[in-house]
């Protein structure tokens, strides 16, 4: 894929770039994700948005496998991102930042018309906001057998510190020194 393009130019021709993403041109993506399955596709797409401003529709649909991070284990996470990310040159973008901004919730790019972008940041930044902070499994049941015992162990190692940390919870022990001593 051209990994350089210009977006006004793609406004200005309502052109798309349209592709397949494999993991190892997404070196920031690759930290959390171990493997893309079904192939990743994307579609950025120069146009205009709803209210007529120049804008960049971006899709990405595929799946990828993380970390669980309560079991470790590989996870599959669908990803399927559609987003709107509207484009505005800096003289743009400072002359209305004293209005009222009616697209607060629209993500603004500020490019200057002869620069370029590049496809695969914008991607990677797509995805990585797509992705969960913490993924994880949703059930503890669907981390399988390694976490239930591994959480086992943490209670009777948990409850074992709790009984050394206060004596005087342990009313029977007492009372089993008296019966010795009683003896
Ligand atoms: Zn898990």
């Amino acid at each position: 894929m051209p990994r350089r393009f210009s977006p006004w130019n793609l406004v200005d021709r309502s052109a798309s770039l349209v592709g397949e993403l494999s993991l190892d041109e997404l070196p920031r993506v690759k930290t959390v994700a171990s493997s893309v399955e079904e192939g990743l596709s994307y579609e950025i797409q120069g146009g205009k948005d709803l209210l007529g401003n120049p804008s960049l529709a971006i899709q990405l649909k595929g799946q990828l496998t993380v970390t669980c991070e309560r079991c470790l284990e590989g996870m599959p996470i669908p990803l399927e991102c559609n987003s709107t990310l509207q484009l505005k040159t800096q003289v743009q973008a400072a002359t209305r930042s004293g209005e009222h901004e009616l697209t607060d919730d629209c993500d603004v790019l500020i490019v200057e018309r002869d620069d370029k972008l590049d496809a695969l940041d914008l991607l990677q930044d797509e995805i990585l906001l797509a992705l969960p902070l913490v993924p994880a499994h949703a059930t503890i049941e669907e981390c399988g057998e390694k976490v239930a015992s591994l959480l086992s162990t943490q209670q009777t190692s948990n409850s074992g510190t709790n009984d050394e940390d206060k004596p005087s919870n342990k009313p029977f022990a007492d009372l089993a020194s008296l019966l010795g001593k009683a003896d």
